[in-house]
């Protein structure tokens, strides 16, 4: 067994002083039902936890960290960057640089708004997408995750649904009353939305690789339906690519399958484990934003220096060539044994990966929408993540989340984690 007594006592006093012992819902191991574990440092693909145990780290803080922890680039970068100052308040040079390498590898991408955070990101998008549209009424599919804000926390995936809250007490239904929403992969639940109510739709939002109901593939021709439909509608497509911007290709989901959103919406890897979010599109809609346009948005952070610098390394890193092959191989690598490990022990499993990021459902295949992802047996999920934590394994404490690898996640820390699922399957089956 494990020592964990650091962790326990941390957490005893965390839970008097920080509402459920976590600044962030998902982090509380509830949907496992264990505790969280408190991390000293990250060292590439690793969490050492304040006990000193070593953890292959399939979370990577929820999938920003494409290079592994502390990489010796952006430690580098950042250290310069510090010692010139941690906030200007005024423009600098960094953001013309993330904002151009953005531009340059995602074509739907002519102009950039840095924010915060990926719930900032997307707030501001919309407010943007009703503007130029003038309508008001958002659709998103249901168990897509885009940020925290009121008009969000409808049909959300992940966080929410683990706790098995609906939607959240204290957003006026006034609010979330236009927000409409349809299944993933669902397009023609989206035209009967569109005919319903016909001219009043601003914006379809999506996570263009679900990746917070668990991770679900678009299916062939959903995105290109959309993209048709919203055009032919006036209305905006917005990729929510706040995850997978950076991780499932080189140019983003849209790079992936070819469509070009209106708007799109990053977060997690253009700031490179620190706090960024950005939304971006084309120029005749970015204008309206102000202080070029009337839409107000507006961040004392934004654009911060040490934030642009750990995104602007991440992507220099990620173009060097051989990466996103070895990213990929790695993802999949795990993705597939995991799914012939599960198969050979007879337990099912339904596994998704995309570039750098997969899933895997325990349920038979396939999975496509959030209806599908809660067939998930998740009393399995959790003696299996306890299974894995307690030899060295740390994958999110819930079913309904992604899992990540990076640069720095080798064939040890594969090995590694095939042969602790192999022994996990198995222990599954004796039951
Ligand atoms: C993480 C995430 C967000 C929210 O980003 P935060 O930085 O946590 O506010 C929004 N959309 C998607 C798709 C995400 O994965």
């Amino acid at each position: 067994m494990r020592e964990r007594t650091r962790s326990n006592e941390l957490f005893a006093e965390a839970l008097t002083l920080l509402p459920g012992g976590v600044d962030s819902p998902v982090r509380a191991f509830r949907a496992v039902g264990g505790k969280p574990i408190f991390i000293a440092r990250g060292e590439g693909a690793y969490l050492v936890d304040v006990d000193g145990n070593r953890f292959v780290d399939y979370v990577l803080s929820w999938g920003p960290l494409v290079l592994g922890h502390a990489h010796p680039r952006i430690v580098a970068a950042l250290t310069r960057a510090l010692q010139a100052g941690t906030s200007f308040g005024a423009p600098s040079p960094l953001e013309i640089e993330l904002a151009r390498l953005i531009a340059e590898r995602v074509p739907s991408v002519e102009m950039v708004r840095f924010v915060s955070s990926g719930t900032e990101a997307v707030m501001s998008a919309l407010r943007l997408a009703r503007a130029f549209t003038r309508r008001t009424k958002i659709v998103k599919l249901i168990g897509g995750y885009h940020g925290h804000a009121d008009l969000l926390l409808v049909q959300a995936g992940s966080g929410v649904a683990t706790l098995g809250l609906p939607d959240s007490p204290g957003v006026p239904p006034a609010v979330a009353a236009d927000t409409l929403s349809a299944p993933y992969n669902d397009i023609d639940a989206v035209k009967e939305l569109f005919r319903a109510h016909r001219g009043a739709i601003a914006a379809v939002i999506v996570e263009p690789v679900a990746g917070n109901m668990g991770v679900v593939p678009p299916r062939p021709g959903f995105l290109a339906g959309l993209r048709q439909l919203t055009s032919e509608e006036g209305a905006l497509l917005v990729f929510d690519e706040v995850m997978t911007g950076f991780r499932v290709h080189p140019g983003g989901a849209q790079g992936l399958y070819g469509i070009r959103p209106d708007l799109t919406t990053f977060g997690k890897v253009i700031g490179g484990g620190l706090p960024v979010g950005a939304f971006a599109g084309r120029r005749a809609i970015m204008e309206l934003i102000a202080p070029s346009g009337p839409v107000y948005q507006a961040g004392t952070l934004s654009g911060n220096p040490l934030a642009m610098t750990a995104g602007i390394e991440t992507l220099r890193e990620l173009a060097e060539p051989g990466r996103w092959e070895q990213l990929s191989r790695a993802a999949k690598e795990v993705a597939e044994g995991l799914s012939a490990r599960a198969r050979a022990a007879g337990v099912p499993l339904a596994v998704a990966q995309v570039g750098s990021m997969f899933g895997f459902f325990f349920t038979d295949p396939p999975v496509v929408d959030w209806e599908g992802a809660k067939r998930s047996d998740t009393q399995r999920f959790a003696r299996f993540h306890a299974r894995m934590l307690e030899v060295g394994i740390y994958l999110a404490p819930s079913q309904f989340e992604a899992a990540f690898v990076s640069t720095a996640h080798g064939e040890a820390e594969i090995s590694a984690t095939l042969d602790a699922a192999e022994r996990a399957f198995r222990d599954e089956v004796r039951r």
